[in-house]
């Protein structure tokens, strides 16, 4: 079936926070997903209103897509409908659409042109579900029977020349929040389809959270690995995982030498491509001579967070014939957890040695490896 769509892309997004319809959703512009819809169930034109001066925006996010054109809206959005119909082919029926609906189906458009054989305008409504309260500030004044009441979405389908008229008949000074109101004002046949919960509006920021979820966007998880060792030296204890370990030798470095904490920063920082711990945190740099490491491991959690990304479980083995690391394993999954704001059940630490071969058979020094997995946005 014939008919044009007129997509309303022409708010500020003042109470989203900004322009909604060019944000990115699912890797996509907002009002892209719409205008994708219409033309992939044939609309014979797809008329995009859009605030003056975003042709160059629009041009960007509708690229490698053919059949759409741009209108410059109004200062509200019935103006903006009005300038969009003014495009429309007058002979067909036409859909208008508010582009803060990203997840428009070809079915919902069926429905609705379906619909239109037995009235002059459709739109998918849901009943409300939520009790009603009619309050003063938030003080309830009354109940309000819900019995009969719809929430009406977008699309919104006309027959042919209908809406034009009923828009004819309305004062350029009313501003019906949707087009079906003009059609009732003008007496007119309209009909309610099945409403669908995916048309949500994109209203307030937090709107966007479940459109991700809608949309399928999936975090990307990376992994990353970390290896250092420590020689064995004077002293009468070592650091190992943020907590001090009674030892007959220490460990010698240039910070306080904890090999466990320096594998997981490494691990972290490897995670999110940030290189490693020696170009934070240079040996040469004398602010970090005795160091406590947990400032290390901090600071790259710190880089994960700035990425928008969180830590799943990070995972470290010790490498050492002594001290024994079992006594102390528990104190220092909590201290990691503590440094790296994560449960304990998501931090584990191990311990083997290798069977008096090498450098930690012979007790010379000490190794350490982790893995640390992260969760970064698409
Ligand atoms: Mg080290």
């Amino acid at each position: 079936m014939s008919f044009s769509a007129v997509i309303v892309a022409a708010g500020s997004g003042s109470r989203s926070g900004g322009p909604k319809q060019w944000r990115g959703l699912g890797g996509r512009p907002v009002v892209r997903w719409s205008v994708e819809a219409f033309l992939a169930v044939g609309a014979d034109q797809v008329i995009v209103v859009i605030p003056q001066g975003d042709d160059d925006r629009a041009a960007e996010a509708f690229a490698g897509l053919d059949g759409w054109s741009l209108v410059t809206g109004g200062p509200q959005r019935a103006a903006s409908v009005r300038l969009g119909l003014a495009r429309a082919d007058p002979s067909l029926p036409v859909l208008v659409h508010d582009a803060a609906r990203p997840f428009v189906t070809s079915a919902h458009i069926g429905e609705l042109l379906a619909a239109l054989e037995s009235a002059e305008a459709a739109a998918p409504a849901l009943p409300v579900a939520d009790t009603l309260k009619a309050a003063d500030g938030d003080r309830v004044t009354r109940t309000v029977d819900r019995s009969g009441l719809w929430r009406a979405q977008t699309p919104q389908a006309f027959a042919p020349g209908v809406l034009q008229a009923a828009y004819g008949s309305v004062s350029v000074e009313e501003n019906p929040t949707d087009d079906l109101a003009a059609v009732e004002a003008a007496g007119g046949r309209v009909r309610l389809t099945p409403g669908d919960p995916r048309l949500m509006k994109l209203t307030y920021p937090e709107d966007f959270a479940m459109a991700e979820i809608l949309a399928g966007s999936r975090p990307i998880v990376r992994v990353g690995t970390g290896f250092d060792v420590h020689v064995f030296g004077p002293g009468s204890s070592v650091w190992l995982c943020g907590v001090e370990v009674p030892h007959s030798h220490g460990l010698v470095g240039h910070s306080d030498a904890d090999c466990g904490l320096h594998a997981l920063t490494d691990a972290l920082l490897g995670a999110i491509g940030e290189g490693d711990i020696g170009d934070h945190f240079p040996p040469s740099d004398p602010q970090w001579k005795g160091a406590s490491s947990d400032r290390f491991l901090s600071h790259a959690a710190g880089l994960v967070a700035a990425r928008g990304g969180r830590i799943n479980n990070v995972d470290v083995t010790l490498i050492c014939e002594a001290p024994k690391v079992k006594p102390h394993r528990q104190a220092m999954r909590e201290r990691v957890a503590d440094i790296l704001g994560l449960s304990v059940d998501s931090v584990s630490i191990k311990a083997t040695t290798t069977e008096r071969l090498g450098f930690a058979g012979r007790q010379e020094g000490l190794a350490a490896q982790a893995v640390a997995t992260v969760e970064i946005p698409a």
